[in-house]
């Protein structure tokens, strides 16, 4: 759920603060086939606004890092995911 149209220099300003690195697992951009997407922290649906602050850009996996830290799934930066366990490199 993407919920919204984010205006292009927003998005550019995000993905300049994040130095084209997903904020959640800070996997970089470069290497990678699919385009990170700019996700809303604080979801639109629960009054998050369209704003900087509320915006990280996010790898594929970013959205569920930031599920499951949202659903104090794990304090650090390994969790699972379906019987999948993730380990992101938090250093
Ligand atoms: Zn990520």
């Amino acid at each position: 759920m993407s919920g919204g149209h984010i205006p292009t220099s927003l998005q550019r300003r995000v993905r300049l603060r994040a130095s084209d690195r997903c904020e959640y697992c800070r996997l970089a951009q470069a290497g990678q086939e699919a385009t990170f997407h700019i996700d809303h922290v604080v979801p639109r649906v629960a009054g998050g606004a369209t704003a900087l602050e509320n915006l990280a850009l996010a790898c594929v996996l970013g959205k569920f890092v930031a599920f499951a830290v949202r659903h104090r799934w794990t304090d650090c930066c390994c969790f699972e995911l379906r019987d999948v366990a993730f380990a992101l490199d938090c250093s």
